[in-house]
């Protein structure tokens, strides 16, 4: 902090993407403090945390926070047909999500930032020379440019003059002791999870087995996911009755807008998820790779401008927007297709040729070659295509 009382940074939220920004912040000496409002980092835990290998570029995700590593995805349609995707050797762990996010927290420790935990920003307003929140502590701290990392909480989306992301889907997950098994399993149809899938995620805490099983929908995620857990095929399998799951809001497009003067909004927050999963932890750690190199650049030299600020959107859109184009494109032809037409295409996924495609194309970060690629399969291509005209 400055004479005047001036942080450099402030970060809302302590999810990956504030920690990650914060992280890369405190790295390049910059006087950084995230604000979280939960009095525990990662809890409460929304998340499956499925990621892949290539997170590590970005931060190292160390052996204690994985919880297991899915060799395979079976695809379960509404009439039980079954297509088997396997890893293609990108390393699929199941992350300790909670775990996950305190490592990252230790590390803009580490790094000389401050986290602090019980801190809900209620107020954010922007002056000429510096950005002032106020916390339900009453509080206020003063920095020269804030990160809002807040995730699918958009009450400060009025600084950035933008509109909320776009569409946003209902999730409910929740954590049951079950049977052991080793694949992941995502089953999808109108029934089950309109516009979505539901999710079943074996893994263990200690020598106990566990399902992490969620819906991602339009409509009640709760409701879907009771059904779901309570379908023949499933109920035998769960070990405990079921808790109540934790509900949440997922944007499954992004923001239309993620700067303004001295202001950033990052991973959840600016609504960039992957279009066709929701799986955000890789895009939140890279948008938030972004938003530190700009605002790195930015403090330097003393802009903290829209204009300069633009560069980070810049960045991402350059990255990311090819990739959520398509997969948006792709996510509409799902959420239109029948049980019938879901029955069809997975049994073409099943096939030989299209899981020899799969095996050469499919990247866990990057949907776009392998949707591109099955488009050109005959079968596929007619499903999809006439799912848009209804
Ligand atoms: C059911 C479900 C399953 C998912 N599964 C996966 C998956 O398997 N793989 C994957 O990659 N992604 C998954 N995602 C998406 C992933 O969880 C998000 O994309 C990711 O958490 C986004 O990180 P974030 O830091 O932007 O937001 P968050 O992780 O939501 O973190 C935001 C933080 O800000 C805090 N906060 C909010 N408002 C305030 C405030 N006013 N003051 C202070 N603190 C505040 C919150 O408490 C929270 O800690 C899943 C999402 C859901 C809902």
């Amino acid at each position: 902090m400055d004479s005047s009382g001036l942080h450099d940074v402030l970060v809302v939220g302590a999810g990956p993407a504030g920690l990650y920004t914060a992280l890369r912040m405190a790295e390049a000496g910059l006087d950084t403090v995230v604000l979280e409002e939960h009095a525990e980092i990662g809890i409460p835990t929304h998340c499956t945390g499925i990621v892949s290998g290539e997170t590590n570029r970005l931060y190292k995700v160390r052996d204690e926070v994985v919880l297991h590593r899915p060799s395979s995805c079976l695809m379960i349609s509404p009439g039980g047909r079954v297509a088997e995707l396997e890893d293609p050797g990108e390393e699929i762990a199941v992350l300790d999500r909670a775990a996950f996010d305190q490592a990252l927290a230790a590390s803009v420790l580490e790094a000389g930032g401050v986290v602090r935990t019980s801190a809900r920003v209620d107020h954010a307003h922007k002056g000429d020379r510096f950005v002032e929140v106020a916390t339900d502590r009453g509080e206020r701290l003063r920095a020269r440019a804030l990160v809002l990392g807040c995730g699918v909480t958009y009450r400060f989306h009025g600084l950035l003059g933008s509109r909320l992301p776009s569409p946003i889907l209902h999730t409910a997950q929740l954590e049951v002791a079950a049977s052991p098994a080793e694949k992941l399993e995502v089953h999808v149809g109108r029934q089950v999870a309109p516009e979505g899938f539901a999710w079943l995620v074996p893994f263990r805490r200690g020598d106990t087995p566990y399902l992490k099983a969620g819906v991602l929908l339009h409509g009640d995620a709760r409701a879907h996911l009771e059904r779901f857990l309570e379908r023949p095929s499933i109920a035998p399998r769960l070990r405990e009755t079921t808790r109540e799951p934790i509900r949440r809001l997922m944007p499954v497009a992004p923001a239309a807008k993620s700067y303004d003067d001295r202001i950033v909004a990052v991973g959840d927050a600016a609504g960039l998820t992957k279009p066709v999963t929701g799986g955000g932890i890789f895009y939140s750690l890279l948008s938030a790779q972004f938003a530190a190199e700009t605002l790195i650049e930015a403090l330097a030299a003393d802009d903290l401008s829209a204009g300069r600020l633009s560069r980070y959107e810049k960045r991402w859109r350059e990255r990311l927007m090819p990739e959520i184009r398509t997969s948006r494109w792709f996510r509409e032809c799902l959420a239109r297709l029948t049980d019938h037409e879901w029955d069809r295409l997975v049994a073409c996924l099943a096939s030989d040729d299209v899981q020899s495609l799969i095996k050469r194309k499919a990247k866990f970060n990057w949907h776009s070659p392998v949707i591109l690629s099955i488009l050109k399969q005959p079968g596929i291509k007619s499903l999809l295509l006439r799912s848009l005209f209804r």
